[in-house]
C-alpha cells in the first residue's frame, strides 16, 4: 500500500541521464540508501533487481529517438518499508496491460526477454506502473523488511 509521505523518515532524489552506465550506478545508490532499515542481504538483492530492471527498462525503451533523456529517482523510507519512484519522460506505454504480461517485450531481437514487470512484481510487495501526465512512464515499488526477524538474527551472532 502506498505509504503518507508524511511519515517518511528518510527522502532522497536523484536525477541522472538515461544511460546503461548509469544503471549500476542507481542500483547501488538506493540500496546503500535502504541499508539504514538494516535489511537482509535477500531483501537487498531484492530491491536492487528490482530497481535494475524499471531504470534498464528506462534507459532501453524511453527514448528511441537517440536523444538521452532522463531518468528521477525517488526513495522514501519509512520504518520498516522502502518505497521507491522511477519516473522517466518519454514515449510510455500504450497497453499497460499487455506490456505487465511475462515473455512480452517489443524488442525481441535485442536479447529482450521481455520479463522485468515480471521480476519486479515477484521480488516487490507493491509494483504500480502508469503513464505520465506529461509523457514517460512512472514505475512505483514498494517493499517491506521483516524488521523484527532480522533483529532476532543479529542477535544470534
Ligand atoms: P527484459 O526486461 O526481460 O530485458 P523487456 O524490457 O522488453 O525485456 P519488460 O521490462 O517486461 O520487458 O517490459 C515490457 C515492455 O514494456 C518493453 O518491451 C517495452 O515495450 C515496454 N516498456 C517498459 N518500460 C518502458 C519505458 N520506461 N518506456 C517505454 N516503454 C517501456
Ligand atoms: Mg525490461
Amino acid at each position: 500500500m502506498v505509504k503518507n509521505i508524511k511519515e517518511a523518515i528518510n527522502q532522497m532524489e536523484l536525477k541522472i541521464k538515461a544511460l546503461s552506465v548509469n544503471e549500476s550506478f542507481v542500483r547501488a545508490t538506493v540500496s546503500g540508501f535502504c541499508l539504514q532499515l538494516n535489511p537482509t542481504i535477500d531483501e537487498l538483492t531484492d530491491v536492487k533487481t528490482a530497481v535494475s530492471e524499471a531504470v534498464t527498462n528506462s534507459i532501453v525503451h524511453a527514448y528511441p529517438q537517440g536523444e538521452v533523456g532522463d531518468i528521477l529517482i525517488k526513495a522514501n523510507l519509512y520504518k520498516d518499508t522502502i518505497q521507491i519512484e522511477i519516473l522517466d519522460f518519454g514515449v510510455g506505454i500504450s497497453n499497460l496491460e499487455e506490456a505487465k504480461k511475462p515473455f512480452y517485450t517489443t524488442k525481441p531481437n535485442q536479447e529482450r526477454s521481455g520479463m522485468g514487470f515480471t521480476v519486479m512484481e515477484s521480488f516487490m510487495d507493491t509494483v504500480e506502473v502508469s503513464n505520465n501526465e506529461n509523457g514517460g512512464l512512472r514505475v512505483l515499488l514498494i517493499k517491506k523488511f521483516d524488521l523484527a526477524n532480522n533483529q532476532k538474527a543479529k542477535n544470534m551472532m
